[in-house]
């Protein structure tokens, strides 16, 4: 992965960190969770991806004028540069799909929450 400073590919996820999540770029408070990849199995990783994307899609599910979900981010700032370059945590937003959890994994989850809660996905996470 390439690191926004050095912009060589020597950027790499912390083991632990927090992951946060936006939909059409809109996130709820409590759209993030934290994780652990040594002590977390990507069961347990998928079910915290699961959980908030339940609770925003029933939040959501709430409102009259629901446009599709076009966009959707997981990301984090959690990742080092091996060069040492200074990750600006406040502007990094990187994206764990590919990372963490595979696109068809993300897809999938999102497709099966949309549809219990009566919600378009028209995510493209080709990006
Ligand atoms: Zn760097």
């Amino acid at each position: 992965m390439y690191c926004p400073v050095c912009f060589q590919n020597t950027m790499k996820i912390r083991s632990n960190g927090v992951v946060k999540l936006a939909f059409n770029g809109k996130s709820r408070n409590n759209s993030l969770y934290t994780y652990n990849l040594q002590k977390e199995t990507q069961e347990q990783l998928l079910a915290k991806l699961r959980d908030k994307v339940v609770d925003f899609f029933s939040f959501y599910s709430e409102f009259n004028n629901k446009t599709p979900i076009k966009n959707f981010e997981v990301y984090s700032a959690d990742f080092m540069c091996s060069n040492g370059c200074k990750i600006d945590v406040m502007s990094t937003k990187v994206s764990v799909v590919g990372v963490i959890y595979t696109k068809a994994e993300v897809k999938a989850l999102l497709l099966a929450e949309g549809k219990k809660f009566g919600i378009d996905i028209e995510v493209n996470l080709e990006s």
